[in-house]
């Protein structure tokens, strides 16, 4: 086989599993045997440039920056939807353009996912560009972005016309909005309010290796050109999912107004299921040419229509706002209100994130306020019922206090937060640093939970990690719901953590942006807690992945005289400041100035640790293989491509066994 057409048979393969992955839910082959074909495809591309091709499944990772976004006109407007809200709603929906078209009407319902709204050109089958909803008529060019979100297929199967525009919507799915979030609070950055905002804001990025990150999805639903002999819109789905795009599969044709609102009440339940947010149905005149004799309004089709959920807002009386301090200080301002039920739960509380959200809605105490439930993790106010408000109610006045310690509270421009800027002795940054240090991903403190740390603090019996070291058991069984044991366990979790390495105890610390990644990278570089507070701000950005608002914020850590002593005592305590010796001595410089490109499967060690023996021996990995390449580690079932490859370069084969003795 040639090289064109080994990559042209792997493209098509990698489709066909992409496809079967993101779009349909079933994969039919393991992430590795995947990975391994992509490597191939890559490997392939590198050597042969001149089957470059854009629409190549390799280059979903993503890699383009785009600085300003072009704008684009529409071809076809983009247009919105008129909303109802009642049963009447929708049967006025109908008097009308019963009048207008001729015959029975038959309609199609679908859920109103709620994402960023996309257009997506193809022309003979390849993705041409995708541009957003913007004002309807233009919108960005966000193309290079979108190739990245994986339900979009590149390509299309089947038998398409030409050309065509294709709209839909870019969500994230709930669980990867909260793994996202999680990632941010471990950093100590602000949550993102809700997945709708976050998803149309990456789409907006500037690098789209960082879009190719986000588990972004593509929900199609309509389709848009000329000549395109579909009768209706039921039609159209069907034939767009088998072009291979990600069309719900929850679409139903149905003969009445009745029938909608039956579809209108199933999903107003079960949409709570599903994984990503709507918040609504959208029916549409089911035959296109009826559709065409309804024609549109100014901004809307008048075939369509859009049915908003109900139970999604509710209103009630605001009986308090409290105010909540996080571990980094940041005040959030909590609505106390009458028990409500919403979208299938109790709410008592709902978010007011900030000062100016208050000032605003002008949020008084004693108000009849709306609620909504979105995708937030608390629901939140979104107006006021000025005809309710008390006659007495006064405006609400921020605390200027911290409610916890009373220290004044600063806010720094362009900052919405207010931040109370008592670092030591502040109880909920104390407890939420302390508990953050023991948590599962960092210190792994067994024996010891979130709950007890504030007990501790509480009784003055530490005041931040390093006192953990400390403490007795005498001292621990006092507290609450102790007892001899669970004192016991308590001590011997502390001073197990004494084994953790290094690179967790950096995360454990709490230097804000420093998560789990970014510590691996600096323990790896530095080596020393000592190195790292030595390392000037030059220093710090010239190390892989970390940047200027890493490094600064490594900086001011160590700058203050209380870190510095903590750690002092962690390392009288005994706590990994420094890579270990162990680690240390399984490292050398025997491999530095070689590269090394790892293929196939390994006996007595995975490829994982190949590699890192690799890496901790001053070696470098690369995927794959060109001249640079001083040594293949060739495994069981090595790629015969690259075996080709590296025959013809004259770069030398090495067997597992035949590596592991170059290094001992
Ligand atoms: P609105 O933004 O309230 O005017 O609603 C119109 C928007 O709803 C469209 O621009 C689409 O982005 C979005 N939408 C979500 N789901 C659908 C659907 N199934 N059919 C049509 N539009 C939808
Ligand atoms: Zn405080």
């Amino acid at each position: 086989m040639t090289a064109k057409d080994q990559i042209s048979k792997l493209r098509n393969e990698l489709r066909v599993h992409n496809h079967n992955y993101y779009v349909l839910d079933t994969p039919i082959i393991t992430d590795y045997d995947f990975d391994i074909k992509l490597k191939t495809l890559q490997d392939l591309e590198v050597k042969h440039p001149e089957f470059y091709d854009v629409n190549s499944p390799s280059l979903r990772v993503g890699g383009a920056i785009t600085k300003n976004f072009d704008t684009i006109v529409h071809e076809h407007r983009m247009y919105s939807l008129d909303n109802s809200y009642s049963k009447e709603d929708l049967l006025d929906w109908e008097t009308r353009i019963k009048k207008l078209v001729d015959g029975d009407i038959q309609y199609t319902c679908e859920l109103k996912y709620d994402g960023a709204s996309i257009s997506l050109t193809y022309e003979n089958g390849s993705l041409i560009k995708a541009v957003t909803r913007g004002d309807g008529s233009q919108g960005d060019n966000v193309t290079s972005n979108v190739r990245t979100i994986k339900s979009v297929p590149l390509k299309l199967t089947g038998s398409f016309p030409a050309k065509f525009d294709i709209r839909g919507e870019i969500v994230l799915p709930f669980d990867g909005f909260n793994k996202m979030n999680e990632e941010r609070l471990e950093i100590g950055e602000e949550p993102y309010r809700n997945p709708r905002n976050t998803a149309s804001g990456s789409l907006k990025l500037q690098d789209s290796t960082e879009v190719a990150k986000r588990p972004l999805e593509c929900l199609l639903y309509n389709i848009t050109g000329n000549n395109l002999s579909i009768e209706s819109q039921f039609e159209s789905l069907e034939n767009a999912r088998n072009w291979g795009f990600k069309v719900p599969t929850v679409a139903k044709l149905v003969n009445s107004i009745d029938d909608v609102l039956e579809f209108v009440d199933y999903w107003d339940v079960h949409r709570h299921n599903l994984p990503y947010e709507t918040d609504g149905v959208v029916i549409k005149v089911n035959n296109l040419f009826q559709q065409e004799e309804l024609g549109y309004t100014a901004k809307a089709p008048r075939w369509a229509m859009a049915y908003k959920f109900k139970a999604e807002r509710v209103s009630t009386r605001l009986n308090s706002i409290s105010y909540q301090v996080g571990r980094t200080g940041a005040i959030t301002p909590v609505a106390n209100l009458d028990p409500v039920e919403l979208a299938g739960t109790t709410v008592k509380r709902a978010s007011l994130h900030n000062a100016d959200q208050i000032e605003k809605l002008d949020i008084r105490v004693g108000d009849e306020v709306f609620v909504e439930k979105g995708g937030e993790i608390i629901p939140k106010i979104i107006s006021v019922d000025l005809t309710k408000r008390p006659s007495h109610s006064e405006i609400t006045q921020y605390i200027t206090e911290c409610p916890e310690c009373n220290t004044t509270l600063e806010r720094t421009e362009g900052d919405a937060k207010h931040y109370c800027p008592n670092y030591s002795g502040c109880a909920p940054q104390v407890v939420g640093r302390i508990q953050h240090y023991i948590s599962r991903k960092a210190m792994d403190i067994e024996g010891l939970g979130g709950e007890t740390v504030a007990l501790l603090v509480k009784a003055e019996l530490i005041t931040n990690y390093s006192d953990l070291y400390q403490l007795t058991k005498d001292q621990v069984i006092p507290l609450e719901r102790m007892a001899d044991k669970s004192a016991e366990n308590l001590i011997n979790g502390v001073e197990a953590s004494k084994q953790i390495q290094f690179e967790r105890v950096l995360y454990a610390i709490g230097i804000r942006f420093v998560g789990e990644t970014v510590a691996k990278k600096l323990a790896k570089h530095y080596k020393s807690i000592d190195a790292i507070a030595k390392a000037s701000i030059e220093d710090l950005v010239s190390v892989d992945e970390i940047g200027e608002r890493i490094a600064e914020s490594v900086l001011n850590f160590f700058a203050s005289e209380e870190h510095r002593e903590i750690i002092e005592r962690l390392k009288q305590f005994g706590v990994q400041l420094e890579i270990s010796a162990e680690v240390l001595a399984n490292q050398t410089d025997i491999l530095i100035g070689k590269t090394f490109v790892v293929s196939g499967v390994f006996e007595s060690v995975s490829r994982t640790e190949l590699k890192k023996l690799i890496e901790d021996n001053g070696g470098k990995v690369a995927s794959s293989i060109s001249s640079k390449t001083s040594y293949v580690v060739a495994g069981d079932k090595m790629g015969p491509s690259k075996r080709t490859k590296a025959e013809q370069l004259n770069i030398p084969l090495l067997t597992e066994q035949e590596f592991l003795r170059f290094i001992v």
